[in-house]
């Protein structure tokens, strides 16, 4: 998605004006439409590296900034690289209270940097947060999510090379340095280790305490009493 702005007030995209991220405000994954953009003839004078645009969120009408580093100032036009960067980002959530207390002390310091677009720094939080939970799992768990994360990549169809740096995250520890992560990386690595935390922990977690809540009712049905409603 290269983007071009030029001189007296043109917008060009390869991909149409709009862009699609999770909105900061509503938290929807939505479309964003060009809001607000720089005098491209002031740009064109001071040739800043970056350039900071404002998107209007489709779904809320909320303002989304974005920073993009510039590519290549020409004569009457600038282009900007395709990464941008996010301002504001909305805060990443996880059901804590399932995990394992270190596991979840690990994990909520890595969703903060997700939150803070730290890429590389969520990525070894996860590393830790990983290893903690296979700690606390025992023997053959770490086997046991590998098959897990495997099918997380097979719904998603993502294929093996694109998929090989979250998997060294996760399963590598010890064994090979932290690949660096970009951001589409990382929000894969996102939604795989909260994919991964909630088969092993949360989906337990909400499936145990459910059964013991209709055992006790079953118990006091059985011993004479009312259940509540
Ligand atoms: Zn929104």
């Amino acid at each position: 998605m290269a983007i071009r702005l030029h001189r007296g007030g043109g917008f060009e995209s390869d991909e149409g004006e709009r862009l699609a991220l999770e909105c900061p405000y509503c938290s929807v994954y939505a479309n964003m439409s060009p809001q607000a953009i720089p005098h491209v003839a002031e740009l064109l004078e001071t040739r800043p590296k970056h350039v900071g645009l404002v998107y209007r969120c489709d779904a809320c009408n909320a303002p989304v900034f974005l920073r993009f580093a510039v590519k290549e100032f020409s004569e009457d036009s600038i282009e900007l690289n395709r990464n941008f960067h996010e301002l504001e980002r909305p805060a990443e959530r996880f059901p804590l209270s399932y995990l394992p207390d270190e596991t979840a002390a690990l994990f909520r310091e890595a969703l903060s940097c997700y939150s803070n677009n730290n890429f590389n720094a969520f990525a070894s939080m996860c590393r830790r947060a990983a290893a903690s939970a296979f700690r606390t799992l025992g023997e053959g768990s770490r086997l046991q999510a590998f098959e897990e994360v495997l099918v997380a990549q097979d719904i998603a169809g993502i294929d093996d090379e694109a998929f090989a740096p979250v998997k060294a995250v996760i399963f590598n520890a010890g064994e090979e340095e932290l690949p660096m992560l970009d951001r589409i990386q990382a929000g894969v690595l996102l939604e795989v280790m909260k994919d991964l935390f909630y088969q092993c922990f949360v989906r337990r977690g909400k499936l145990s305490r459910a059964l013991k809540v209709r055992q006790f009712f079953v118990r006091g049905a059985d011993d004479g009493l009312a259940a509540p409603a």
